[in-house]
């Protein structure tokens, strides 16, 4: 029996991303306020020049920023604006399904890019990186068949404006 069912997160509270990179080390960690919990779906906030820290140093997003993770997706969306302004791109990793531990938000990146811009223009990011990596990390068989079908399901989504590309 599971008696300690998986954490639903609050509305308003904060939540922390860490990233890391398939052998454990630290790739990414960004500040976060929870804006809705299905369960399944996590949707989170980040205000523009707060701190995150990255593999290369510290980074401040110039972009308020609205991103969708899904327990049970290969990949998260963040939705990108400059303070006070429209859309500026979708930015998309492909990564492990996330965790959420009630404070934190997990998972592993693996490489891949997409990017969707409201022009419409869609490119996929860092295949080189994902070959590299593949052998480097030894990414098991599964792991990049999932990380390239989540790369394509981004792309479908993006070419028919499906959710989350309708909330432009
Ligand atoms: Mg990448």
């Amino acid at each position: 029996m599971d008696v300690h069912p998986a954490p639903v997160a609050r509305p308003g509270t904060r939540a922390l991303l860490r990233a890391t990179k398939y052998d454990g080390t630290a790739h990414w960690i960004q500040p976060f306020h929870v804006v809705s919990d299905d369960g399944n779906l996590l949707v989170a906030s980040y205000r523009a020049r707060t701190p995150i820290y990255t593999s290369r140093g510290e980074f401040r997003s110039p972009y308020d920023s609205l991103v969708y993770f899904w327990r049970d997706r290969w990949y998260n969306v963040f939705r990108l604006s400059r303070p006070g302004c429209p859309l500026a791109l979708w930015y998309c990793n492909v990564t492990t399904p996330p965790t959420y531990d009630g404070q934190q938000i997990g998972y592993i990146d693996l490489d891949l890019d997409v990017t969707v811009r409201p022009n419409g223009c869609i490119e996929l990011l860092d295949q080189d990186e994902f070959e590299v990596h593949q052998k480097l990390y030894g990414y098991p068989r599964d792991v990049i068949d999932r990380a390239e079908s989540a790369a394509r399901e981004l792309r479908c989504l993006a070419r028919s404006g499906s959710f989350p590309f309708s909330e432009g």
